[in-house]
């Protein structure tokens, strides 16, 4: 069965793109001293914008502008009148949410329902939950004074939500912050930065410094730095571990995962298929907690295969502006790259490729959705993880080897469980090494709940009550 659908393009006449972009520092947009690069609509290869490449005589200069606000206003005002900032700004994100989705669309290549429906309403909502937050720290349980200020560094995948989820509890507790966005998605963090000038935030508390790799390294490394937050890559998260270790700065890093979805063969089938879809599906697979690793009860493999498959034929691929685009373009060439090259591996390495008919742009960046059987846990595709559109099929015959194989990963950041019985459900949410296990759902994400990993995943957790630990002085 087919379906033809008129394309419904969500116009971008909303958002204003500027030619080129300074760093928001002290309030204020100014001009880098270093040199500058270039942001992509990755779906179609068109340069955005020029962007500034922080130095680290401007990283300096926009932690000195933390500093002070720091400790002349922020950390001096009271928790109720913080929060009225937050609220504000919560509300702004609201006011702008076409805007903001629109451009983190353009900007990230991730389908408009998704950007519009997920990311900025979500992102709302962490701000106004730390919002109410910011005057009852002292029933946090982690004390009410702040750390300073905070350095963070965050991933492409989630360029808005990310930075909501680093400066909503940071400025709740009474920090302030410089954060780096990723290369590749800088222009909504540019877009908050003129938001915070709307609501009023008073100079220095946020900080916006653009680049790459090299600003990332400068700012984690500032010397007068109080907390580090990371948020991408296990590689890159060891270098900051080694790097800060010894220093007294706090550090929090959330990293990779390779997450199970375990269905048994009580599950009801047709909702399991619906959860794994939007497991590897949602956002391209470009999701640190996305369901890569299908374990399924070896009796139902073949009945759910089939409904996956069927479901799999409809997902639809193309431009992420359009409102039917289930799957847009994936992030960058690199990204594009890397998932090439490791799906050849698990093709050479024995297991059956296979991706529904689908006819792909031909400019910009994309890949098909695609699933692999016959996957043993020795596969690269079964251990590495892909960050892709990129589904590894496994099988297992009872509870216990479910777990055991759910569990044989360097990560540990989230899971997923299908069955009938709610007394498997607490089985295996004991069982599993896993920050988030998600019963017959997938990828459900609230303020209010806290989120991290184990093992190489990270450590830390970003979200509800616990979040506030990572920016509050405690008992020490
Ligand atoms: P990355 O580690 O390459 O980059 C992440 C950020 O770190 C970017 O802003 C980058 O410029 C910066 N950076 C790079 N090198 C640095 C250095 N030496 N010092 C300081 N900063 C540096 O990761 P990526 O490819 O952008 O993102 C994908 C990874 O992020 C995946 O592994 C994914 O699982 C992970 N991720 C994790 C979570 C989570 O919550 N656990 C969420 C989203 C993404
Ligand atoms: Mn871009």
């Amino acid at each position: 069965m087919t379906f033809d659908y008129a394309p419904a393009l969500e116009s971008r006449s909303i958002v204003d793109i500027k030619a080129s972009y300074g760093l928001f520092v002290n309030g204020e947009f100014v001009d880098g001293s270093g040199t500058s690069f270039k942001t992509i609509n990755p779906a179609t290869e068109e340069v955005l914008a020029e962007v500034a490449e922080a130095s680290d005589a401007d990283v300096d200069a926009a932690v000195r502008a933390a500093r002070r606000a720091h400790t002349r206003v922020w950390s001096r005002m009271p928790g109720k009148e913080r929060a009225k900032y937050l609220y504000r700004i919560a509300r702004i994100i609201q006011e702008r949410g076409r805007e903001l989705a629109v451009l983190e669309t353009i900007d990230n290549g991730k389908p408009i329902k998704e950007s519009r429906d997920v990311d900025i309403p979500v992102v709302a909502a962490h701000f106004f939950y730390y919002a109410g937050w910011a005057d009852k720290l002292e029933h946090s349980g982690y004390g009410t004074r702040s750390l300073g200020v905070a350095a963070q560094v965050i991933p492409w995948n989630f360029p808005l939500l990310m930075l909501a989820w680093k400066i909503a509890p940071a400025l709740a507790c009474g920090n302030t912050v410089v954060l780096k966005p990723a290369e590749t998605t800088p222009l909504t963090a540019l877009l908050f930065a003129e938001i915070c000038q709307q609501a009023d935030l008073p100079p220095g508390v946020v900080n916006i410094v653009t680049g790459a790799g090299a600003t990332g390294q400068a700012l984690v490394g500032h010397a007068d730095v109080d907390k580090v937050a990371f948020t991408g890559s296990t590689e890159v998260g060891k270098a900051i571990a080694r790097a800060v270790a010894g220093t007294g700065k706090r550090v929090t890093l959330e990293l990779g995962g390779k997450a199970a979805n375990i269905v048994f063969d009580d599950a009801p089938l047709d909702q399991a298929v619906e959860g794994i879809v939007d497991g590897i599906f949602f956002n391209q697979g470009h999701v640190c907690c996305a369901g890569s690793r299908l374990l399924v009860q070896e009796s139902i493999a073949d009945e759910l295969l089939t409904k996956l498959k069927r479901r799999m034929s409809t997902l639809r691929v193309g431009d992420p502006l359009d409102k039917n685009t289930d799957i847009g373009a994936i992030n960058s060439a690199e990204q594009l790259a890397r998932i090439r090259e490791l799906s050849d591996i698990g093709e050479a390495e024995g297991a059956g490729r296979w991706s529904p008919q689908c006819e792909l742009p031909t400019t910009g960046f994309w890949f098909p959705p695609t699933l692999f059987t016959g996957v043993t846990q020795a596969h690269r595709i079964a251990r590495d993880e892909v960050f892709g559109p990129v589904l590894s099929v496994l099988t297992f015959r009872t509870p216990s080897e479910a777990v055991d194989k759910a569990n044989n990963t360097p990560y540990g950041l989230s899971a997923g469980v299908w069955t009938d019985k709610g007394s498997r459900i607490l089985h295996m949410a004991g069982a599993l090494r896993a920050g988030v296990v998600w019963a017959n759902t997938f990828n459900k994400f609230d303020p209010t709940s806290p989120f991290g990993g184990f093992k190489e995943s990270g450590y830390g957790r970003e979200g509800g009550r616990h979040g506030l630990e990572a920016y509050l002085k405690g008992g020490e």
